[in-house]
């Protein structure tokens, strides 16, 4: 078939040019005497990046779902208390994990759409006089929603009542692409991958542990484990080398996607998410449309999910754009299964990418007798950054 298959969904993402021949390089002795050159400077610019200056970063061969597993094992006791939130799938699987892991789950519901309940979050912690709540989840981007969840209002809620419980964040689809912070907004645990924002292949579980963390890592017993142990980890990093064999292929391409972070600028990679997520925005709205997320603070600059008119079905969109125009777009699931669509923005991304499922949304959603004018959501975008653009050769 001619031609390519665009990738707009929220993660895996587009794998940069320079990143795939990063990676493709033979096999390597995973004991090579001068490996640690190479690991030691990985794991201190994967702590920049978390912004993670005192505590650790682990590295497995997993995805986000190791990550959650790693984080939780390592932490926390069976039966523990812990506090979390339902706002979307991922943050549903997340409970599921520390169910299964055998924690006490203390869950709120929250309308999907909206982001941590900071305000419910404060008053439980409050009232736990005892602290028997030893850590609070907070999904940093719920990815299935389109919602991004504030952060520093889960940590004031902490500090208010002065609650010791650790503070643990899912950043799998925040991480690298919205302000994130660890040490300003007090978080002990980020748990993220490499398929999102980091632009690579589905295969590393990425894990930031503050002191805090890594302290009362020493001090618990913890969940039974052998490949996510953090104390494996820990003996073998610190020589600069792995308890069992790494990925190569995806640290050597870990280290290329850092270096054009860095190159380009952490905050400079949040602000260029954000006005791609604007431009996406600004199409929504010409479409006479909303997103999922109920309130502009809430909508995440990584994925959009579109919330379709009454009688149609969001999913239906994405099928159709796949086969048709040759286009991946996502579709929703779960509690909102077919009222949206989503369009994935993270990552590699530039002006003219970042219309591309614009104007093939807009394809498939006038195939399937949308009420929308055609081209109104990409000239909508095409304005916004014709008026926002900059000389990226200044
Ligand atoms: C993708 C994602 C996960 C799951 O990660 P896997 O790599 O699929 O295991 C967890 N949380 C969020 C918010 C995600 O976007």
């Amino acid at each position: 078939m001619p031609g390519r298959n665009f990738l707009f969904i929220p993660g895996p993402t587009t794998i940069p040019r320079r990143i795939q021949n990063a990676m493709s390089v033979e096999q390597e002795d995973m004991r090579a005497m001068d490996l640690p050159e190479f690991t030691k400077p990985l794991y201190e610019d994967m702590k920049k990046i978390m912004r993670n200056k005192d505590g650790r970063v682990f590295i497995f061969p997993s995805s986000g779902t190791g990550g959650w597993e790693s984080s939780i094992q390592n932490t926390l006791n069976p039966g523990d208390k812990v506090l979390a939130s339902r706002i979307g799938q991922f943050s549903h699987l997340y409970i599921d994990c520390a169910e299964r892991l055998g924690m006490e789950v203390i869950k709120v519901e929250e309308e999907w759409g909206k982001g941590v309940p900071v305000e419910k979050f404060a008053e439980i912690l409050a009232n736990d006089k005892n602290h028997e709540i030893k850590a609070v989840f907070a999904t940093h981007n719920e990815t299935a929603t389109g919602v991004v969840s504030d952060l520093k209002g889960v940590r004031d809620a902490l500090d208010a009542c002065n609650h010791p419980a650790m503070y643990h964040v899912d950043s799998v689809s925040g991480l690298a692409s919205i302000e994130f912070d660890m040490d300003a907004w007090g978080i002990d645990i980020t748990v993220s991958g490499s398929q999102k924002g980091l632009m690579l292949p589905t295969g590393l579980g990425i894990v930031g542990a503050s002191k805090k963390a890594l302290e009362i890592n020493k001090e618990i017993q913890g969940c039974p484990r052998c490949f996510f142990s953090w104390e494996d980890q820990i003996m073998a990093n610190d020589n600069g080398f792995f308890p069992y064999t790494p990925p190569m292929n995806l640290l050597r391409g870990l280290r290329e996607s850092l270096n054009m972070i860095n190159e380009e600028g952490l905050e400079n990679v949040w602000a260029r998410q954000n006005r791609m997520a604007t431009a996406v925005r600004k199409a929504i709205e010409a479409w006479g449309m909303t997103t999922v997320a109920t309130e502009p603070k809430f909508q995440s600059d990584t994925v959009s999910a579109v919330r379709v008119p009454e009688g149609f079905d969001g999913n239906e969109v994405a099928r159709h754009a796949y086969k048709y125009y040759n286009l991946a777009l996502s579709i929703s699931l779960a509690d909102i299964a077919g009222q949206a669509f989503r369009i994935g923005h993270m990552g590699d991304m530039n002006e003219l990418m970042v219309l591309i499922p614009i104007n093939g949304a807009e394809m498939a959603m006038k195939d399937l007798g949308y009420p929308i004018e055609l081209g109104s959501g990409v000239a909508a975008a095409q304005e916004y950054l014709r008026n926002t653009k900059t000389d990226r050769l200044a």
